[in-house]
C-alpha cells in the first residue's frame, strides 16, 4: 500500500526535512510544495538540499517518483487576463523545471478558475496553457496531473468530462490526473453508495490508467455541496469504509495516497491516520491519541 501525506519543505533542512517529517509518520511516498503554495517567492534550487535529499530516500527506500510535488494554487492558467495568464504560464513552466531536478515525475495542478469566461473557454485557455508549459518543459519527463476538483466558485473541472476535454485538446502523454476523494465527493460523485460506478464512470470517460495520484481526503461537507474543506480520516461524510477501500483497491496498488487532512490542534495527524489505514481499523480515538503523542 503507497501511503503517506503532504509534509513540509522548510527551513535549513527544505527537502531532507521533508523525508525526516514522512519517515516519522511511516510513509512510503509523500507530496511538497517547492515553496509557499500562496505566493510565487521561490528559494534557490541550491537552497533546497538535492543531493542529501536523493541520497536520504535511497537510503529509506523511497521511489522518487513517490515524491509529489503540488504547484502554488496562487496563479490561474484559466486567467482571461493574457499578461497575468503569462505570469501563471511562466511560473508553472519553472516549478515543472524544478520538480524535476529534485528528480521527482508528477507535479499536481489545480486547473483553475474560469471567472467570467464560462466553462468551455476556460477549459480552452487551461489547455493552451498547459500545452505550452509542457512545450517550455520538453527536455524533463515530468507529467502535469489535473486535480479534480470540487467546483466552488467558478473552479473548472469539477465533472470528469471536463478534465476529458483538456486532455484530449492538449493530447500528450505528459498530461493525467490526481483524483482528490474530498472534491469529487463535494463536487457530487458518490463514492460512499456507488463507489465502483463514480470508478467505472472515471474509466469510461478519461481511463482508469490516467490516475497517477490519488488524494485521500474525508469531507467535511455533504455530497455534492461543492465546498472543499477536508476532514480528518472517518471523521467526515466519506468515511473511513469508504476511504479504507480505497486504499486496499487492487487497481491502486502502486498509485501513491496523499493525505492532505487538517491539523488536530496544530498537530499533523498522518502517523495516526496512516496507521488507522494500515490497520484497516477506525481509531475513534484518533484525536486523543495525537494530542496525546505531541503534548508529552
Ligand atoms: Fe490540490
Ligand atoms: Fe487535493
Ligand atoms: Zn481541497
Amino acid at each position: 500500500m503507497k501511503l503517506g501525506s503532504h509534509v513540509g519543505n522548510k527551513g535549513k533542512e527544505m527537502l531532507v526535512g521533508a523525508v525526516k517529517e514522512a519517515i516519522n509518520y511511516k510513509a512510503n511516498c509523500f507530496m511538497v510544495y517547492l515553496g509557499a503554495p500562496q505566493n510565487s517567492y521561490r528559494k534557490k534550487l541550491e537552497d533546497l538540499n538535492i543531493p542529501s535529499f536523493q541520497e536520504l530516500l535511497k537510503e529509506h527506500g523511497i521511489n522518487k517518483h513517490d515524491v509529489i510535488v503540488h504547484a502554488p494554487y496562487i496563479v490561474n492558467l484559466a486567467q482571461p487576463n493574457d499578461v497575468k495568464r503569462q505570469f501563471a504560464i511562466d511560473f508553472i513552466t519553472n516549478e515543472v523545471k524544478r520538480t524535476y531536478a529534485i528528480g521527482a515525475k508528477y507535479i499536481v495542478v489545480h486547473p483553475g478558475a474560469t471567472l467570467n469566461l464560462g466553462i468551455d473557454k476556460g477549459l480552452e485557455k487551461i489547455a493552451d496553457s498547459i500545452k505550452v508549459i509542457l512545450h517550455n518543459t520538453k527536455e524533463t519527463d515530468v507529467e502535469i496531473l489535473i486535480e479534480t476538483m470540487s467546483g466552488k466558485g467558478s473552479e473548472a473541472c469539477y465533472r470528469f468530462e471536463q478534465i476529458k476535454t483538456i486532455i484530449d485538446i492538449v493530447d500528450s502523454p505528459r498530461i493525467n490526473v490526481c483524483f482528490d476523494t474530498c472534491h469529487t465527493f463535494d463536487s457530487g460523485y458518490d463514492l460512499v453508495d456507488n463507489y465502483d460506478e463514480v470508478i467505472s464512470e472515471f474509466d469510461r470517460i478519461i481511463g482508469i490508467e490516467k490516475i497517477k495520484v490519488i488524494h485521500l481526503n474525508d469531507s467535511k461537507n455533504i455530497l455534492g455541496s461543492r465546498k472543499d474543506r477536508h476532514a480528518n480520516i472517518g471523521f467526515g461524510n466519506i468515511g473511513f469504509d469508504t476511504l479504507h477501500k480505497i486504499c486496499k483497491d487492487k487497481r491502486f496498488d502502486s498509485i501513491p495516497k496523499i493525505l492532505e487532512t487538517p491539523y488536530v490542534q496544530d498537530y499533523p495527524p498522518y502517523k495516526f491516520e496512516i496507521e488507522m489505514l494500515k490497520e484497516g481499523q477506525f481509531n475513534q480515538n484518533l484525536y486523543n491519541d495525537i494530542e496525546k503523542y505531541y503534548e508529552k
